[in-house]
């Protein structure tokens, strides 16, 4: 392992063999002990002792896709359906500006109400009224020249998790209308028109072994995102996946640790999947080489209804209103927030 991680450092890329030896003791609490310092050290190498934040705004749970993880899927009939006015978002945005997010990310399901007819303006009127900020969206796949117009708009990151980059492991994790190719291309558009692009995975999503992971990150090292969203996957009671087990703790942060290694510069966020399983998990991210955090800035009203997994966080430091507690909560580690938009150092 320690070989391995040498070479790591030193070319900034690994073959399926050495990746694999590394994924392999993802589960081991020594191996994780001895990894995150490399990879906290790593990351203050760029951002020294900062973290930067997202106002997380859910923007919509309609969503025309069926993938059998996610509690929103298309399929389950649970849901209490809600779609955000533009005034909602833009109040959510008001109260993020004055809490110090310089972030705003609008995520959703795959709402076709968001036409690009409707995305523009939308757009343009937040980056009207909150200049200085940076707007990041999360809305799925969409045509390449939809992501240009909402480049041209003003949005400048885009998250989109490939889920899987085994395409066997994709259509375990999806239905057939949906495809990783798909998927792959809408990335490679992303970035090709100058967004800062997002990719990643959950872990010990069903069906994920070490030689999943192996081809994520054969493919993440290939592909040179500017940001990797990954958590553990949580099951949802409603959804075919019910009964399958969560992703581990150590797991993740192995893997957080290793993508900071492989990406010195990357944005990685602690994401809400794994404050979810663990109270401490955004103090365990940072310490695994993670620099930015994602509290929920919906309105509190339907944050209870975008729930992609049971139990998912979005109270206490997961909430925008209690920056101030996430403030101390990094303090006692040494850390500060950023109020900065907190681009990629190349962008
Ligand atoms: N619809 C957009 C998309 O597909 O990219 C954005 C919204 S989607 C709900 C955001 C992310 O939630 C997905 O990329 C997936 O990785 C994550 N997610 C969904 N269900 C999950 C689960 N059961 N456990 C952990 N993460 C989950």
């Amino acid at each position: 392992e320690a070989a391995c991680l040498e070479r790591l450092v030193r070319a900034g890329r690994l073959s399926a063999e050495d990746w694999a030896v590394l994924l392999a003791a993802r589960t081991q609490p020594a191996f994780l002990e001895a990894l995150a310092p490399l990879a906290q050290a790593r990351a203050q190498a760029t951002y020294g002792k900062t973290v930067y934040i997202r106002g997380l705004i859910e923007l919509t749970n309609i969503c025309q896709n069926n993938c059998y993880y996610c509690g929103i899927r298309r399929d389950n009939r649970e849901v209490s359906r809600y779609r955000l006015s533009e005034d909602q978002v833009l109040e959510a945005c008001e109260a993020g500006y004055q809490a110090g997010f310089r972030t705003f990310v609008l995520q959703g399901g795959e709402d076709p109400y968001w036409t690009d007819n409707r995305l523009v303006p939308f757009i343009q009127a937040i980056r009207h009224r909150f200049p200085d900020c940076v707007l990041t969206l999360s809305l799925g796949e969409r045509s390449r020249e939809s992501y240009a117009r909402l480049y041209a708009a003003g949005a400048r990151r885009y998250l989109l998790r490939h889920e899987t980059a085994d395409p066997a492991h994709y259509s375990r994790l999806h239905p057939d209308e949906m495809s990783l190719a798909r998927r792959l291309e809408a990335l490679a558009d992303l970035q090709a028109l100058g967004f800062q692009a997002g990719c990643g995975m959950m872990v010990g999503s069903p069906g994920q072994g070490t030689s999943q992971l192996v081809q994520d990150f054969l493919f993440i090292q290939d592909f040179q995102p500017q940001m990797v969203g990954l958590g553990p996957f949580i099951p949802h009671h409603a959804t075919p996946f019910a009964d399958q087990p969560a992703g581990g703790v150590t797991e993740t942060l192995v893997i957080l640790a290793l993508v900071r290694l492989l990406l010195p510069k990357v944005l990685l966020p602690a994401t809400t999947a794994l404050a979810t399983l663990d109270p401490r998990g955004h103090l365990a991210g940072i310490a695994a080489g993670c620099n930015v955090i994602m509290p929920n800035l919906s309105p509190p009203s339907v944050r209870k209804d975008y729930s992609l997994y049971d139990g998912k966080r979005s109270s206490g430091t997961e909430a925008a209103e209690n920056v101030q507690a996430l403030a101390a909560e990094l303090a006692t580690v040494g850390y500060r927030i950023a109020v900065q938009a907190g681009n990629h150092p190349d962008f």
